[in-house]
């Protein structure tokens, strides 16, 4: 039996062990079917029942209503930097972005090959340590759309209000709190996220698009990098990625085991607050993102010197407690703690945090 211990990594991260024993389980051949995942065709009945299983699970869970597509799509979230732009910003127009990190930034480097972008509203003079609040979005009725990033995975902060765009189509990307609690599809025009936090192993993008998104995109386009194309085959325009898929409906399934969004959002608000309790309790840590922009799945905080960090990272993973070290750009430490990452871990890291502080304070 293999010994798993607490993975606190940003991305791949966490699944839960109940998929991982299944995945396992039925690695060398799915029930009734006497093959694995991993050599059957895409194009047959069994994995046409995954993806159409996977499409259902979404639904359910999300609540998408009728007029949005459910793509299942490869590139990552960073494809989707160029592919939102490229269908659906028309040359001749702009969009306007809310900048909230080095994501967001990536997204408007990449919108900015295809047309006009406008920044709504930036927090880099403040070290990303917050979200814009809807009063500091300075937004054009007559742009394209409005994309933000909904969790900034390196500064673990996080959006807890939507942006009101009025008319204007809302864009997000979701990568990194997709699922993590219930989501208002209909208020958006679309939504992207790469699967390999919350949603399944890398190779997945999940793209959620409303229909009349659709008839904006140019045809001079390359066929692999038009939504219409991948609506109209049904994501098989090409092999999807099958094992990424299976793995996902096997994480939806677990997910609408949970008790579903609603739920797992409880589950998730408790070990955040709990994490950040024991940072606010002492001076010894001290966390990098405002208050009211907290996010729940990415907890960063720093520590007197950076001398101090590195110990705490290599000591923390001597302990079981792995892939703490905070993105480079942030330094610090990041706990990221996504929807299949155990209360447990949290409360094993607040029991290393008291007594590292007590040997080190
Ligand atoms: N957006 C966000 C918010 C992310 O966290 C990441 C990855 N960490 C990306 C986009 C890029 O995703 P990918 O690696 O799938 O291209």
């Amino acid at each position: 039996m293999t010994n798993r211990i607490f993975n606190f990594s940003a991305g791949p991260a966490v699944l839960p062990g109940d998929v991982l024993r299944e995945a396992q389980q039925n690695l060398l051949a799915l029930p009734g079917v006497g093959m694995s995942i991993l050599e059957i065709s895409h194009r047959s009945k069994p994995f046409e029942d995954i993806l159409a299983g996977c499409e259902a699970d979404l639904r359910a869970l999300a609540g998408i209503p009728d007029g949005y597509k459910v793509l299942f799509l490869q590139g990552g979230a960073s494809l989707q930097f160029s592919m939102v732009p490229m269908n659906i910003l028309t040359s001749a127009g702009s969009a306007d972005y809310v900048v909230t990190g080095a994501w967001s930034q990536k997204a408007v480097k990449e919108a900015k090959r295809v047309g006009g972008v406008k920044i709504a509203a930036s927090t880099e003079a403040e070290n990303f340590t917050r979200v814009p609040r809807q009063d500091e979005l300075t937004l054009d009725p007559g742009a394209a759309y409005v994309h933000y990033t909904t969790n900034n995975t390196i500064f673990g902060t996080e959006f807890h209000y939507r942006p009101e765009t009025g008319s204007v189509p809302l864009v997000a990307d979701t990568s990194s709190d997709m699922f993590s609690g219930p989501i208002d599809v209909s208020k958006y025009a679309l939504i992207y996220a790469g699967a390999q936090k919350n949603l399944a192993p890398a190779g997945l993008t999940l793209v959620i698009i409303r229909e009349d998104m659709l008839a904006r995109t140019p045809k001079s386009l390359p066929t692999m990098l038009q939504y219409p194309v991948h609506v109209e085959n049904g994501s098989m325009y090409n092999t999807p990625p099958v094992f990424a898929i299976y793995v996902m409906r096997l994480v939806l399934a677990w997910l609408l085991r949970q008790g579903g969004l609603a739920a797992i959002e409880k589950v998730n608000q408790r070990k955040a607050d709990t994490l950040y309790a024991e940072i606010d309790r002492t001076e010894f840590y001290k966390g990098h993102a405002a208050a009211d922009s907290r996010s729940r799945m990415n907890v960063t905080f720093r520590l007197p010197s950076e001398e101090l960090e590195k110990k705490f990272a290599k000591e923390a993973t001597a302990a079981g407690l792995d892939g703490l070290k905070g993105h480079r750009s942030v330094g610090g430490i990041r706990a990221s703690i996504y929807n299949a990452f155990p209360a447990e871990g949290v409360d094993a890291l607040v029991q290393f945090m008291r007594e590292f502080e007590k040997k080190n304070g």
